[in-house]
């Protein structure tokens, strides 16, 4: 008797499992399904980390913010490695986990923000229906966050078919990355796939990004009285003005170059011929010939003087490098867009003036590791106090994150190194 009502048991499983068993076309709903209900726990790390200000710099806050991030890594199994950021303030928080398979990831992110002591209690985290606010919610902890429950979305599906995923938190993005720029172009050489956890400011991923250099000119001229005797005098202020003009179209519309001058210092007595001056300005370009082209332009126009016996120097200082357009980045967007399009939603790739990290990771001239930038949460605002995330952009961001992972873990990129 005991034997009968099993057997039926077991044909009425049998009959039904087809219709039990989601079809192939349901998987990235059920995985969206899943993320939505990650929202509610997402937002209470979000709220953890936007409550503790953390701007590049200071002490304090960096170490709480670090000692979360270390917990959080090693709850979901990491191993994780902390080393001084110097001569930034803080730690680079490495966290690695070992997958099965082949297929090497490289998560990153930063945890300063801009903003100074105090902003917290000023305006801190809060939310509405449709955005949350707080210092650094989108930029960057809406991504710190994004890169913590994508993890712990894969555990919960006990998928392991990744080589490696690392996961790097950087504290010093803010002012340049002076401390941490070196780790992520190492580490990105020993991946396959970066991933960025900046902001995009609408449905997008970026596949290019501005590198950020820094332009000086200065004017070395001859102080003296201005009244009894200014024809002995050699005017660096006058010399230095001179050339601003001339060197006012150094950018270039067809590559994507601006160069825009910012600050000006001379002179320092109303009764002194100025004896020097210097002006500082930004560079913004995504072509990497354009710095000896804005140099060799530069020193060129220089040369002709407004006033003689006057020393006049031009230079750029390199910053952030840029992400230049490349088939690894195209071919990471191709694949985000069809995910994107499993759940009915459009994803746009997209270049962007900004300046990241994302810079460090990319190796002029080959297709590894492949970058995507912007992997974070839709949000705006950013360095401002209006800064926000889209709350309805949560759950889809998330979902994309993991499928990404899971995606290329069973499929690689065809693109050549
Ligand atoms: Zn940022």
């Amino acid at each position: 008797m005991i034997g009968q009502p099993l057997k039926l048991a077991a044909a009425f499983m049998l009959s039904f499992t087809p219709l039990m068993a989601p079809a192939a076309d349901q998987i990235p709903n059920t995985l969206l399904d899943r993320a939505e209900a990650h929202q509610p726990d997402y937002l209470r790390t979000l709220e953890q980390l936007v409550s503790i200000d953390s701007g590049t710099g200071q002490e304090e806050g960096i170490a709480k913010v670090q000692t979360i991030l270390v917990d959080r890594l090693e709850a979901l199994g990491a191993d994780v490695s902390v080393t001084s950021a110097s001569p930034s303030v803080g730690s680079n928080i490495i966290g690695t986990i070992k997958g099965t398979g082949k297929a090497k990831f490289l998560l990153m992110v930063h945890y300063d923000t801009v903003f100074g002591p105090g902003t917290v209690i000023e305006r801190p985290f809060r939310k509405d229906e449709a955005r949350a606010y707080g210092p650094g919610v989108a930029d960057a902890k809406g991504g710190i966050a994004m890169i913590l429950h994508s993890l712990k979305l894969l555990k919960e599906q006990s998928f392991e078919q990744f080589g490696t995923i690392t996961v790097l938190f950087n504290p010093d993005e803010e002012t340049g990355s002076a401390g941490s720029k070196a780790v992520i172009a190492d580490l990105a050489r020993q991946h396959d796939y970066v991933f960025s956890y900046e902001p995009p400011e609408k449905e997008a991923v970026t596949v290019a990004t501005n590198g950020i250099n820094a332009v000086h000119l200065s004017v070395k001229g001859k102080a003296s009285h201005a009244g009894s005797a200014p024809e002995a005098g050699r005017n660096a202020v006058m010399e230095l003005a001179y050339q601003l003009v001339r060197l006012k179209d150094l950018g270039s519309p067809e590559k994507g170059t601006t160069v825009n001058w910012t600050i000006v210092r001379g002179g320092d007595k109303r009764n002194i011929i100025p004896a020097s001056a210097v002006a500082e300005g930004d560079m913004r370009y995504s072509d990497l010939s354009e710095y000896d082209r804005v140099l060799s332009e530069g020193t060129k126009l220089i040369q002709k003087k407004l006033i003689p016996d006057t020393e006049v120097m031009f230079r750029i200082d390199k910053g952030r490098p840029p992400l230049v357009s490349n088939p690894g980045s195209k071919q990471l967007a191709e694949r985000a867009q069809s995910l994107y399009s499993a759940i009915g939603r459009n994803l746009e790739p997209v270049a962007m003036r900004f300046g990241t990290d994302a810079g460090y990771a990319y190796i002029p001239g080959t297709n590894k590791p492949a970058i995507l930038e912007t992997m974070g949460v839709v949000g705006a605002g950013l360095h401002s106090p209006e800064e926000y995330i889209d709350l309805s952009s949560i759950a889809p961001r998330l979902y994309l994150s993991v499928s990404m992972i899971i995606s290329l873990s069973k499929k690689e990129l065809t693109v050549a190194e």
